[in-house]
């Protein structure tokens, strides 16, 4: 079975061809960056990283954009309660992303462009789309798109445009047409502004996809990926924009769903029980990972502090056989791929199959072991590890290994830092008889104290 891929336009599954052999482009809508993600952000991040991997492992040589949105309404609220500049609010937060998608084992994009580094990328294409009769500037400072000029508009949400809302982003009165919506914002005293033909001021959201899209991307691209509530407005405006400048822009459209919590979308308003670091106190980056790509894509994701660590218990099991396996082979299990998950990542990367190759992978394996089969432990560690990292959640990753904290639950992780913080604070008072109390009663748990000039560093023998 070849790649076969849901397309939002077309509302059905089909084979994906690329637009060049071998090679497959995609911009992915990143973060607004005004705040700490929570897993409902990072969801999308894990989701579009299965995509990029089983492409890469299927053979493709993938370009990856995923930008950030630096400047927006948002960021300025929370410039002005924080007191700080809105663009070290940007910053700010984009770091904290940037620790999330690392925490989480998602691939750096490609390239990661900034909406506030493409301002003339904006104002070019503004122009193209003026030139064009598509869009129009009031004199203002705000330029808008004339959506009734549109020869096809709301072809991916399927809507009438006579059922459509006023579009919520600016002085109605200066609008050709209540549905028209701003590419510029025309500055408001006090906020950041650039100059523009048409007067100074900022772009808007929708504007700045079509203009990095184009940018690092070309006139034409494979697929275009975000949030399921991205389909209306955004996604639907960064089509007429780009298809107004006569761009074929994106071929495929694939939408992520959403966490839900009670069946609701999860939101900014739901507090910070669910950010990404308040959850990787109670379980590890890796099983936070398996976790959220465990559902379909396109299937909601409920969460519940029960479900996540039902889910990382699963997780930890296929880790004890792998750790099992590597001990009775001799050598660390290799990257295989059975046919039931290769068939089933092909088939619109349905994971629920595919990890239900990986149980059935389990189960075989932890019969092996029994039986004392190492030829049936080892093929059945080996296409566990492939999947694994297809997924993204392979254990022996670089990426998951760090400080010797991956072989750990967060308990006994937590209880080691203890002890060592206690040990440095003996010997700090030269306490050393207490100090080397702590050394070796750590060695009587198997576990190995080294100081290095690091500080301290410990295995588990
Ligand atoms: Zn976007």
């Amino acid at each position: 079975m070849t790649l076969h891929l849901y397309d939002t336009a077309s509302r059905e599954v089909s084979e994906f061809k690329s637009l060049k052999p071998s090679q497959v482009s995609i911009y992915v809508c990143g973060a607004t960056v005004q705040g700490p993600p929570h897993i409902g952000h990072v969801r999308s991040g894990v989701n579009f990283d299965i995509l990029r991997r089983w492409l890469i492992k299927s053979g493709y040589d993938v370009t990856f954009i995923r930008n950030v949105t630096d400047i927006d309404d948002k960021i300025l609220h929370t410039a002005k309660h924080d007191e700080m500049p809105w663009w070290a609010v940007a910053m700010k937060y984009e770091r904290v992303f940037t620790a999330a998608y690392a925490e989480l084992n998602i691939m750096p994009p490609t390239y990661e462009p900034r909406a506030t580094g493409h301002i003339t990328q904006m104002i070019e294409l503004m122009q193209k789309l003026i030139d064009n009769g598509a869009a129009y500037a009031p004199g203002n400072g705000d330029v808008y798109l004339e959506v009734r000029k549109l020869k096809r508009y709301l072809t991916l949400s399927r809507q009438n445009i006579d059922d459509l809302q006023a579009a919520a982003d600016a002085d109605e009165t200066n609008k050709k047409d209540v549905r028209d919506f701003a590419l510029w914002k025309a500055a408001k005293p006090g906020d950041p502004s650039w100059p523009t033909p048409w007067g100074p001021g900022r772009p808007g959201w929708h504007l700045e996809c079509s203009a990095m899209a184009h940018a690092y991307l070309g006139e034409k691209f494979d697929i275009h990926g975000g949030g399921l509530d991205l389909v209306f407005p955004h996604h639907e405006n960064e089509i007429a924009q780009s298809e107004a400048a006569g761009y074929g822009f994106a071929q495929r459209w694939l939408h992520n769903a959403w966490v839900t919590q009670s069946g609701e979308k999860m939101s900014k308003s739901l507090g910070n029980s669910l950010q990404v670091n308040e959850i990787l106190k109670s379980v590890r980056g890796i099983e936070l990972r398996w976790y959220l790509g465990s559902a379909h894509y396109r299937s909601m994701l409920e969460y519940s502090p029960a479900a996540l660590e039902e889910s990382a218990t699963n997780f930890r099991r296929i880790e004890s056989f792998l750790k099992r396996a590597t001990e009775i082979i001799g050598e660390k299990p290799t990257l295989q791929l059975g046919k039931e998950f290769r068939d089933a990542m092909n088939d619109d990367l349905a994971v629920p199959t595919a990890l239900a190759s990986i149980s059935e992978n389990l189960r075989l394996g932890n019969q092996a072991v029994t039986d004392n089969d190492k030829a049936a432990i080892a093929k059945n560690a080996n296409e566990i590890r492939g999947a694994l990292d297809v997924l993204g959640c392979d254990p022996f990753d670089p990426a998951f290994v760090q400080s010797g904290s991956s072989d750990l639950t967060p308990a006994l992780d937590g209880a080691i830092k203890l002890a060592l913080a206690e040990r440095a604070s003996a010997r700090e008072r030269k306490d050393f008889a207490a100090s080397d109390a702590i050394r070796d009663g750590l060695a009587d748990l198997g576990i190995t104290i080294e100081d290095t000039a690091q500080g301290p560093r410990w295995s588990i023998n």
